[in-house]
């Protein structure tokens, strides 16, 4: 079955889904269209609004129910998977509450009487992964919807059952049918979606690949496209930096969701001064983790989202030290676990020559380098295919602040790893991608911002 649930943890087949047939998505399509047309462009801010602040309220009434799905799917920490249904609750609400005023008409001070009004432009279609499985979709939605569009998602292959709970949440709040749309579909039928002159415009959260697959698609037919895709985020710790402070954060940093964040800290540049303490410390607190059932709170290290995803890493470690790096510790699947669990790692002595010196390790997996000060650490920082985030550790703000506006990202955190909030816009550049999501940015990627002007 294309679109199948396995727990992660045990390997257990839950649930599988058929794709839909080219019947099913073309009155699927219609639907949607004709929801836009008829119902969801005309309402006000006031009615939409009703819709998504009820499915935030709905959300967080059965924050456990929602957050066992996620750990169920793709197997992430209970704890976190509550974390993340409130965080997606708090990006509906947000967006519920400030989209009329971010799109509040513009009155510009030209001769006559000129105003740019910021309008719906149609049907959008996201594409997105399972590593947030409902975060991902309320980044995409909740400011389409507000803005009037409607939007069709076709999720990961791996979070069916989420996919289905954020649909008839949305269905249950009282979204008339069409407004928000799952699909259950084929790579073709992605194509066929994108082609399809209903469609206006593509957003893809997920990988380089498919970012140019979609995006592809999407500029033959002259359509807009976002994408928010990779990244390998830098961690720099400055000579002044707090220690015990930079390590905590580089620990929540690679660890969280089991390292499989595009904004994860994944390259550790430390300078000289304190890289062997850091790293000491580094290295220690990665060997606390404890694997376990992801849905036992007492685990603190949940499993990959598939032995596939384990595989991967693992090969690129085995890859990282054919061409020289050297294991600090860890580099291995934790045995006696059914589920596809990786040891915390730290990889050392990645030369710019190294294949991997460039990928994104998706995983508990650190690439760590020392350098000898803070030049030479924005350099390795940006010697990166990817532009996605970054944090810089310094005691002087300003230092900080200077450091971080030489980073070729679309974000960076001074003090703390990658956090995500919903006034804080998110994305990339470089082959992280582009657009934002996020704040105020991102409910102005699809609208027609459109002058009226009497003469
Ligand atoms: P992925 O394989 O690119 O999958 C993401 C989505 O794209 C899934 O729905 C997938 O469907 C679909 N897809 C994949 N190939 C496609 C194709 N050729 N045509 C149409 N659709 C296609 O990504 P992943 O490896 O699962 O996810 C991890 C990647 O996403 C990492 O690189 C991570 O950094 C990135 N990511 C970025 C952000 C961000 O905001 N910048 C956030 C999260 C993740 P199937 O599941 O059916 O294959």
């Amino acid at each position: 079955m294309a679109y199948q649930s396995t727990n992660p943890y045990n390997g257990e087949i839950l649930k599988s889904y058929g794709d839909i047939d080219d019947a099913e998505l073309e009155s699927k399509l219609t639907a949607a269209q004709a929801c836009f047309e008829q119902v969801w462009r005309h309402k006000s801010f006031a009615e939409r609004k009703a819709v998504l602040s009820r499915a935030a309220a709905l959300m967080r009434e059965r924050t456990q129910a929602f957050a066992e799905l996620i750990t169920i799917e793709m197997g992430k920490l209970i704890a976190q998977s509550e974390g993340e249904v409130k965080l997606s609750a708090a990006i509906l609400d947000y967006y519920a509450e400030h989209a009329e005023s971010f799109l509040a008409p513009e009155k510009l001070a030209a001769k006559g009487d000129a105003v740019v009004e910021s309008s719906p432009i149609g049907v959008l279609f996201g594409v997105e992964p399972w590593n947030y499985p409902y975060y991902q979709i309320a980044r995409f939605a909740a400011p389409n919807l507000m803005a009037g569009n409607v939007v069709m998602v076709k999720h990961a292959s791996n979070v069916p059952q989420c996919a289905l709970a954020f649909e008839r949440l949305l269905e249950e709040a009282g979204a008339p049918v069409g407004a928000y749309t799952n699909l259950f579909i084929s790579k073709d039928q992605v194509a066929q979606v994108i082609d399809d002159d209903r469609i206006r415009a593509v957003a893809l959260t997920g990988s380089e690949g498919a970012g140019a697959v979609v995006a592809q698609r999407a500029g033959k037919n002259l359509k807009k496209s976002t994408l928010e895709l990779g990244g390998s985020d830098a961690f720099i710790v400055l000579d002044d930096a707090d220690l015990d402070s930079a390590v905590k954060h580089a620990v929540s940093g690679r660890m969280g969701n089991s390292g499989q964040a595009c904004t994860a800290s994944k390259r550790f540049i430390v300078v000289e001064a304190l890289a062997d303490r850091f790293l000491e410390k580094f290295q220690t607190a990665l060997q606390g983790f404890e694997a376990g059932d992801p849905m036992d709170r007492q685990t603190t290290l949940a499993p990959l989202s598939s032995v596939q995803a384990l595989e991967t890493l693992l090969g690129q470690v085995d890859e990282a030290v054919a061409h020289g790096a050297r294991i600090v510790m860890g580099g291995q699947r934790i045995e006696g676990q059914r589920g596809a669990f990786m040891q915390p790692t730290i990889l050392t002595d990645i030369e710019a020559a190294n294949p991997t010196y460039k990928q994104e390790f998706f995983g508990p997996v650190a690439l760590f380098f020392r350098v000898p000060d803070e030049a030479a650490a924005v350099a390795l920082a940006n010697d990166s295919p990817f532009g996605l985030g970054g944090s810089v550790f310094t005691q002087d703000l300003e230092r900080g602040k200077r450091v971080a506006r030489q980073i070729d990202t679309g974000m960076v955190f001074i003090n703390s790893a990658a956090v995500s909030m919903p006034d804080l816009p998110f994305g990339g550049v470089k082959n992280s991608g582009y657009g934002r999501e996020l704040s105020s940015a991102g409910i102005q990627e699809f609208v027609n911002k459109k002058l009226i002007r009497v003469a």
